[in-house]
């Protein structure tokens, strides 16, 4: 890091910087980057994960919104093999720019809080040419990522990340490893793409549909809170029993109402066999 430039940390742009060895060293552990891997880091901040990334030899692009980190990181790894910096929001980035093979990129990234939800659903519409995703989040956020259906962390973030990805809760990370210290606990969660999807929907937007529309009223029955999408004849259809609530469903049975919604919707009677 330079010697005349000292950061402030900005609270718009989430920064809460790692500066605790023992749990980057742990995090690095958890990636187990090796040479010839191609990594993604999103908000490399001031470099704490992005050095040992680099380390490992693997070929690294970062990709950093905030505009007076730049130099400080161009300075400190600019001249890196395999190094890119891609200077701008993680949201609008086109992860497919980075590579045109399946299952290539490695993504990693301690998460600006505030974008992580929107940022995991946009990674997930580039899931194909993902191998993995390690990163640092709230770890209420991870909680409800690994839920399991009957308790009240089960919902749309469970759900539709599940459809994707296997999801490893790994650890916790207490506020006393950033600066500044946030006022939640953080965790770190791995989440890797289905090779092949355990549960495929006929359409995937009816899906999303579905899941909104359930869990906008938790708890009520599904018989009322899917009304406006499907009476309860189609839900029995789906093999599905109207009277228990949204939480109660595991994946597999949200597929079978999202079936059932593409065959009675014009969309997704295209898909009909
Ligand atoms: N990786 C560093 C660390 O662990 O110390 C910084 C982590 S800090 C929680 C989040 C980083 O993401 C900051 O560097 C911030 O500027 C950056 N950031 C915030 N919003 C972003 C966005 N939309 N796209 C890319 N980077 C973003």
């Amino acid at each position: 890091m330079s010697d005349t430039y000292q950061h402030r940390a900005r609270k718009r742009f989430g920064q809460n910087f790692l500066h605790d060895a023992g749990v980057i060293h742990r995090i690095l552990r958890a990636i187990h980057p090796k040479a010839g891997e191609h990594l993604v880091e999103i908000g490399p901040g001031q470099g704490a994960l992005t050095e040992g990334l680099l380390d490992s030899g693997a070929k690294l692009d970062v990709i950093e919104l905030d505009l007076d980190l730049v130099p400080l990181l161009r300075e400190r790894f600019g001249d890196r093999e395999g190094w890119s910096l891609h200077q701008g929001d993680a949201l609008k980035f086109d992860f497919a720019r980075l590579s045109d093979r399946p299952r290539s990129l490695r993504v990693v990234g301690n998460l600006p809080y505030n974008i992580s939800t929107p940022l995991i659903f946009h990674l997930l519409s580039h899931a194909e040419r993902i191998h993995d995703m390690h990163f640092m989040l709230q770890k209420e956020v991870v909680e409800r990522l690994a839920a399991q259906p009957g308790g009240g962390d089960w919902g749309r973030l469970s759900i539709m990340v599940q459809y994707h990805c296997r999801v490893e809760h790994l650890f916790n990370v207490g506020p006393g490893a950033f600066n500044p210290a946030p006022k939640v606990d953080s965790a770190i969660v791995r989440l890797v793409p289905h090779a092949q999807l355990p549960h495929p929907a006929q359409d995937v937007r009816q899906l999303e549909r579905v899941v909104r529309e359930a869990f906008n009223q938790r708890r009520k029955t599904l018989r009322n809170t899917l009304k406006g999408l499907l009476d309860a004849t189609a839900i029995e259809s789906a093999g599905v029993d109207g009277s228990l609530r949204p939480e109660q469903l595991d994946l597999a049975a949200f597929v079978r109402l999202a079936d059932q919604l593409a065959s009675c919707t014009p969309e997704g009677a295209r898909d009909e066999r």
